[in-house]
């Protein structure tokens, strides 16, 4: 049976906060930039996200879905979300998008999220892999953690 991984997007493939602080500095009039258009597409990569994702999707252990919540005070980032992952994923990977608001609904074994809790990461029935934390500071630590485990 092979793993199921989920992967968060905002700040573990986007750089949500980056571009958030960024756009506040610039015009601090607009409180919430990212209820701006194009602004969930215009995200930069995280570093190594995406080579990292990458390496997992081709290996054959695993079955790798992104796994994000909307940001619901803006309709445009559903759309904006799904464009996102075939700018920098290609268009497969668009069929391995889910956007949920609970992400504890979702069955499998690992999810890479930067938080722990709040859209539902606290039911998730398998391992939660914190990215960000003393743990998992990057990508490079996330890979070691599946290179070790499973022998890659
Ligand atoms: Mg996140």
């Amino acid at each position: 049976m092979k793993k199921i991984i989920y992967i968060d997007m905002d700040d573990v493939l986007c750089d949500f906060t980056g571009a958030r602080l960024k756009a506040l500095e610039a015009n601090p009039a607009i409180q919430y930039p990212q209820s701006q258009y194009d602004f969930f597409r215009k995200l930069n990569p995280i570093q190594d996200a995406i080579s990292s994702i990458n390496y997992l999707l081709q290996q054959p252990e695993f079955e790798v879905y992104i796994l994000t919540a909307p940001s619901v005070h803006n309709p445009l980032c559903y759309t904006e979300k799904r464009l996102w992952v075939e700018d920098h994923l290609g268009f497969d990977m668009i069929n391995r998008l889910i956007i949920s608001p609970n992400k504890g609904l979702n069955l499998g074994d690992y999810l890479i999220d930067d938080h722990d809790t709040g859209r539902g990461q606290e039911n998730f029935n398998g391992q939660l892999l914190k990215f960000g934390s003393p743990e998992f500071p990057n990508w490079i630590s996330i890979l070691t953690f599946f290179k070790n485990k499973y022998h890659l």
